[in-house]
Order: C-alpha cells, then sequence, then structure tokens
C-alpha cells in the first residue's frame, strides 16, 4: 500500500503518518525530515537547504527528486510507504508518477487532511513556541510565507490527483483518534 498523505503545514500529516508507520508496517517518508538530516550532518545540501526551510520556500525540485528517486528504490519501501510533505509541486507530483510506474509501483491512496487557516496558524504557533533549534522554520514570522507558498505551488497538486481519481478528504478539524479513525475508514474501501 502506497499513500501520499496531503496537507499544509500543521495539518497533522506527520502525527498520521506515525501512526499509520506502526499499524500497517510500511515505512514513512518525510522530505523535510530528510532534509533536517542533512542540514544537521551539516553537508553542502543541507547548507543550501537549511537558508530555503528558514525562510519558509520550497527546496528544488532537482534536490528533492534525487532524494526521493533514491530513497523509493530501497528495498524496505517494497511493503509500501507513505509520502509526508512530498510533492509538494505540480513538477514533483508528475515526476514521481514516472519513478513509479517505471518501478511498477503506483500511488493507491492520496490522503488530504483538510484544516481550516486559523486552526492551523494557532497549531503552527504552538510548535513554533515547543520547538528546538531544528524546527527554526516554524517562526511565526515566516508561516504567511509557508501558507503562500502551499497556495500557490503545492494546491495545484490536489486538482493533479483530483483528476486521476485518487484524492480522498479527510476533516483534519477533528481530535488525532478521529483522524485516524477516517483514515483507517478511508483505508478498508
Ligand atoms: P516539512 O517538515 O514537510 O514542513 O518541510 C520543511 C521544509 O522543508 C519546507 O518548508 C520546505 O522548505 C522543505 N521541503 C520539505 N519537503 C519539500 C518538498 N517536497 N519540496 C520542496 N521543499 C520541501
Amino acid at each position: 500500500m502506497n499513500l501520499i498523505l496531503f496537507g499544509p503545514p500543521g495539518a497533522g500529516k506527520g502525527t498520521q503518518a506515525k501512526i499509520l508507520v506502526d499499524k500497517f508496517k510500511i515505512v514513512q517518508i518525510s522530505t523535510g525530515d530528510m532534509l533536517r538530516e542533512e542540514v544537521n550532518a551539516r553537508t553542502d545540501l543541507g547548507k543550501v537547504a537549511k537558508l530555503i526551510m528558514d525562510s519558509g520556500d520550497l527546496v528544488s525540485d532537482e534536490i528533492i527528486m534525487s532524494m526521493i528517486e533514491k530513497r523509493i528504490c530501497k528495498s524496505d519501501c517494497e511493503k509500501g510507504f507513505i509520502l509526508d510533505g512530498f510533492p509538494r509541486t505540480l513538477k514533483q507530483a508528475v515526476d514521481l508518477g514516472e519513478i513509479l510506474e517505471n518501478l511498477n509501483k503506483k500511488i493507491n491512496k492520496v490522503i488530504e487532511i483538510n484544516v481550516d487557516e486559523e486552526l492551523l496558524i494557532e497549531r503552527i504557533i504552538q510548535r513554533a513556541k515547543e520547538s528546538n533549534y531544528n524546527r527554526g522554520d516554524d517562526k511565526t514570522e515566516i508561516l504567511k510565507n509557508r501558507i503562500f507558498v502551499y497556495r500557490k505551488d503545492t494546491l495545484p497538486v490536489l486538482k493533479y490527483y483530483k483528476e486521476r481519481e485518487i484524492l480522498n478528504t479527510i476533516n483534519g478539524m477533528q481530535n488525532i483518534e478521529k483522524v485516524t479513525k477516517d483514515i483507517l475508514e478511508l483505508l478498508k474501501l
């Protein structure tokens, strides 16, 4: 089972992905986490990525696609994977389609966790307060930019999957347990 968890920053994608990983024994692939590992390891890629991440902009499609291509080929993805925070641009979605086709794989479902903007802002501010250095990108000053970028670059991805009839929307304004319950219900179908 290969899934995409879709939603704006702060929608709870990471939290739900971890629950699904435990339940289905599949792997979570978070491009944000992969980039943070590069930042922490102070690699060249990490140094470039940090500046971009701290501004709330998107890291280039080329960097992201080369990371994803390597990751998805690994043997631990055989049983399935959950993409969290990827794809974030139409180009990434199209390129992902090609990579998967070459591997004889496909995305079974895209799950959009839909949240209302005010709640979202509240959650991100909360996360910023609790954040350590690694989540410096969540500072409230850049929140607006992250949401702007989401609307401009990432929302078109939803339309792409809707046209392919694999998009499902969950109400993300419920508590964590209820969101999980709705996702599990959806996966039964
Ligand atoms: P996240 O933890 O998923 O919110 O990602 C944190 C930051 O990493 C984002 O604000 C982007 O700067 C960068 N990033 C993560 N995933 C992607 C992606 N798929 N495409 C471009 N940039 C990304």
